[in-house]
C-alpha cells in the first residue's frame, strides 16, 4: 500500500506531525502506524501533564525561553485539554539546589514567567529550615484523554489520515527512490517516512542498520497519589536539584509524585548499534516495583503538610533526552531528516510543547 507520507508511532508527536504533513507539508495520503492497540497510551499519557511555561529550567536559558513561546500556542490549540484551576507552587531549597531563590526569580523575569510569593499559609506547611522560599507560578497540567479526543476529532475534519493501531514497525529501507515500511505480514510504501517513536527510535534503527542516535533513557515510576483535603489540588515542584514534584494527573483525578532521586529505576544511554534496549521489555519488568515509600519519606522531611498523602497506583514509562541534554536539563528537539535514507526523518520533543519546534522544521524542510 503507498501513501504520500506514513508516520510510525501514535503518540502525541507522530499524530500531530500526520495532521501537519497533510495541512502543511503538501501530503494528501498520510498513514499513522501504531505498535499499541490505543493512541498516546505511552509517554504521551504516562508523564507530569504540566504544560510548561519554562520554571522548569532554571540552568537552560534557551529551554525556558522555548517554553514560553511555545505555552501560549499549546494553551490555546488544546483549550478544553488544559487544566488551570489549581495553584502552582515552586520551593527553592536550601541547600543541594543549583539554583538559588534569587536566580530563579531572575531567570523567571528574564523568560518573562510571572512569579510571586506564595501565600504565608502555604509557605508554613514547608520546612523553612529547608526551603528558601516558596513561590506562586503560573504553570497548569494537561489531561492526557482529552488531548487524545482532541487530535482525533481534528484528524477527522482534515480527511485523508489513516490511522492503523496494533502494527508493530519491523524495519524500514530504501529502495528504487521510495521508503518500504515492513510490518509482520505487510509492507507500506511512502517517499516520505517520519519516525516518531521517543524511547523507541533507536531499536527501529538499529534493526533496520541505520546510525543510532544519542540518546538517553530513564526508566521512570510516576506514583499516582491522592493528596489531603487542605491541599485543595494545589501542585508542588521543589527545585533545583534532587527533589520531588506532586502535580495534578486529570486523566486519573490524582496527583503524580516524582521524585529525581527515585522516580529513576534504571538509566542507559545509546550512542552505536550494540547498545539500544528495548525500553517497553525493560518498562514490563518493572511493573510492580514501586518506591513511593522512599519519595514520601523524602517529601516529608521538606513538606510535612504532605504526610497524609496517599498511595493509589503507580505508572511506569520510559523518559529519553538527547545524549548532550543531560548535563544541563534542556530539552531540545531532535529533527533528522534523511537520516540514512532520504526521505526519512526522525523526531523527538523532550515535552509536549517543543512539537511547534518540530513542526516548524518540517514546513522549513517542506519549503526548501
Ligand atoms: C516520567 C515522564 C514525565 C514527563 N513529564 C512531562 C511533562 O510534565 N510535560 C511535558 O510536556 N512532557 C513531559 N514528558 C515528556 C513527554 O511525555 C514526551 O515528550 C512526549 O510524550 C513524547 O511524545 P511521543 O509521541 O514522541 O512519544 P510516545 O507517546 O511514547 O509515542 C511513541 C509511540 O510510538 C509507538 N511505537 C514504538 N515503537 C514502535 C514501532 N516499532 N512501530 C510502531 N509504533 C511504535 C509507541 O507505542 C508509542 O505510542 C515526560 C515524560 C516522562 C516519561
Amino acid at each position: 500500500m503507498s501513501y504520500d507520507a506514513i508516520v510510525i508511532g501514535g503518540g502525541f508527536y507522530g499524530l500531530r506531525v500526520a495532521m501537519h504533513l497533510r495541512e502543511r507539508c503538501g501530503s494528501r495520503s498520510v498513514l499513522v502506524l501504531e505498535a499499541a492497540q490505543e493512541l498516546m497510551g505511552r509517554a504521551s499519557y504516562t508523564n507530569q501533564a504540566r504544560v510548561h511555561n519554562g520554571y522548569h529550567y532554571p540552568r537552560s536559558l534557551l529551554t525556558g525561553y522555548r517554553s514560553q513561546v511555545n505555552f501560549p500556542r499549546f494553551v490555546e490549540e488544546y483549550r478544553d485539554a488544559v487544566v488551570s484551576d489549581f495553584p502552582h507552587y515552586y520551593g527553592i531549597a536550601r541547600t543541594l539546589s543549583k539554583t538559588s531563590a534569587r536566580q530563579f526569580e531572575l531567570f523567571c523575569r528574564r523568560i518573562g514567567s510571572k512569579v510571586g510569593p506564595a501565600p504565608a499559609a502555604i509557605s508554613s506547611l514547608f520546612d523553612s529550615s529547608r526551603i528558601e522560599e516558596l513561590f506562586l507560578v503560573q504553570e497548569p497540567a494537561f489531561d492526557s484523554r482529552i488531548l487524545r479526543r482532541l487530535l482525533l476529532e481534528r484528524i477527522e475534519c482534515i480527511g485523508g489520515i489513516d490511522i492503523e493501531v496494533g502494527v508493530r514497525v519491523e524495519r524500514v529501507e530504501g529502495r528504487h527512490g521510495t521508503i518500504e515500511v515492513h510490518a509482520p505480514g505487510i509492507t507500506f510504501r511512502a517517499p516520505r517516512v517520519v519516525s516518531a517513536l521517543y524511547s523507541g527510535t533507536n531499536v527501529l534503527l538499529e534493526a533496520s542498520d541505520l546510525p543510532v542516535i544519542g540518546l538517553q533513557h530513564e526508566l521512570t515510576e510516576l506514583a499516582l497519589v491522592e493528596l489531603p483535603d487542605e491541599l485543595e489540588g494545589a501542585a508542588f515542584t521543589v527545585m533545583d536539584g534532587p527533589f520531588f514534584s506532586l502535580m495534578p494527573f486529570p486523566s486519573r483525578g490524582l496527583h503524580s509524585l516524582s521524585h529525581v532521586r527515585y522516580t529513576p529505576h534504571h538509566r542507559w544511554s545509546e550512542r552505536a548499534a550494540g547498545e539500544t534496549r528495548d525500553p517497553y521489555d525493560l518498562i514490563r519488568r518493572l511493573q510492580g516495583h514501586s518506591r513511593f515509600s522512599s519519595m514520601k519519606a523524602d517529601v516529608v522531611r521538606y513538606f510535612p503538610g504532605a504526610r497524609r498523602m496517599e498511595h493509589r497506583d503507580s505508572l511506569y514509562e520510559a523518559k529519553t533526552v538527547l545524549a548532550r541534554s543531560s548535563g544541563d536539563d534542556s530539552r531540545p528537539i531532535l529533527y533528522r531528516p534523511d537520516h540514512g535514507i532520504p526521505g526519512y526523518t526522525c523526531v523527538m520533543g523532550g515535552k509536549l510543547d517543543n512539537i511547534y519546534d518540530v513542526l516548524l522544521e518540517l514546513e522549513h524542510q517542506h519549503a526548501a
